[in-house]
């Protein structure tokens, strides 16, 4: 009998960050698929900032975790065993696979892989992150050309597409990332316009002087210091897309509120907040059109793949510290 590694959700990280012992690693048999259900080998697990929030039970978009469960994420994998006409043996499918070796998961909880030569970026580029920089700056950011982006997060699997694709509608674009060799490959790979390191620069100062007609699109991944910051330089009828708000995943409590919130008023804009899963009856034409992007070399990414499955609370520890490089990734095995 084939054994599936698995991690378990073993506590709730509320109010703290990420801790060892928020994960149990259990080993079971490999169940069989009932009616309608595939069984899948799980070959790669992407990490999302939103998993340590499903784990708080934040938010309520998602179905609540249970402690006990085998911890969520998404994956690609290929189908092993098919008990729906949808599969077959063989097929590439990404999905909800979670932290494990094999998964037992229901055919319609299952999407193919459009692009098997592009497998792995069904997890990033193709996945999640790229939805939400597609439908997040499409239906909130409204970019017009010759508009001024400034994007937190930049460097980040969901921040650097948003800047691509901003550019490729015509806007000026300007990232805050950590650290040198993000803001550099945000400018010498992305096509980025200009880069601002938010850990030994002074963000808002850097701002004024290379958007001086004040920012037309915030995108926020960050919260906190770096959101106030743009506040206080958008230009009329900004749109401020909250996107995420990674600051606080370390922190004991919700940040305060932006001091700087009643620009908005003076400067007549919008603060919207979103959640991607929203648009996902249009993620296919939304993937159609990355695909595109990327074999025309207009668009760009960056995978910075893990290894093994006991490595998995770890890996997810590295988006809080923004050790990840472009999307992370873990290979199972
Ligand atoms: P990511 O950007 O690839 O990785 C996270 C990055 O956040 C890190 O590399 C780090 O980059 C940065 N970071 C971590 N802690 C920080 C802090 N205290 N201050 C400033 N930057 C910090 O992750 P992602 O998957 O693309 O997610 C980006 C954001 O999008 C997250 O906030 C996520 O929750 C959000 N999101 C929202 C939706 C939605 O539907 N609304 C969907 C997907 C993702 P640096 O090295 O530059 O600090």
């Amino acid at each position: 009998m084939t054994t599936n590694r698995q991690w378990l959700i073993n506590d709730r990280p509320v109010g703290r960050g990420l801790k060892d012992e928020d994960f149990k690693w259990v080993e079971t048999p490999v169940g069989a698929p009932g009616d309608d259900e595939v069984l899948v080998k799980v070959h790669y697990l992407g990490f999302d900032p939103a998993q340590k929030g499903w784990m708080e039970n934040i938010g309520g978009y998602v179905a609540p975790t249970e402690i006990g469960e085998v911890m969520r994420g998404s994956g690609v994998g290929v189908v092993l065993e098919s008990r729906s006409p949808a599969f077959k043996a063989g097929d590439h499918v990404q999905g909800m696979l979670r932290w494990q070796d094999y998964a037992v998961i229901a055919a319609k909880e299952l999407t193919r892989v459009e692009a098997p030569d592009l497998f792995t970026a069904h997890l990033g580029i193709l996945g999640t992150p790229g939805m939400t920089a597609y439908f997040g700056l499409e239906k909130i950011g409204r970019p017009f050309p010759g508009d001024t982006v400034v994007i937190t997060g930049a460097a980040g699997a969901t921040g650097s597409v948003v800047g691509q694709i901003a550019k490729l509608a015509g806007c000026r674009v300007i990232g805050v990332a950590g650290g040198p060799d993000k803001v550099a490959w945000l400018t010498d790979t992305c096509g980025f316009d200009a880069a601002i390191d938010y850990k030994s620069e002074n963000v808002r100062q850097r701002v004024r002087e290379l958007a001086p007609g004040g920012i037309n699109v915030v995108w926020d991944n960050v919260g906190g210091a770096l959101l106030n910051d743009l506040l206080g330089e958008i230009a009329m009828h900004a749109r401020v897309v909250i996107c995420g708000g990674i600051s606080r995943y370390e922190k004991g409590q919700m940040p305060a509120g932006p001091e700087n919130y009643f620009n908005l008023i003076f400067k007549r804009a919008h603060m919207e907040g979103f959640i991607v899963l929203d648009w996902m009856s249009e993620y296919p034409v939304a993937r159609a059109r990355i695909i595109g992007w990327i074999r025309s070399g207009q668009l760009k990414f960056q995978e910075d793949v893990q290894d093994g499955l006991e490595n998995a609370p770890r890996t997810l520890m590295r988006l809080f510290t923004g050790q990840n490089f472009g999307k992370q990734l873990l290979k199972v095995a």
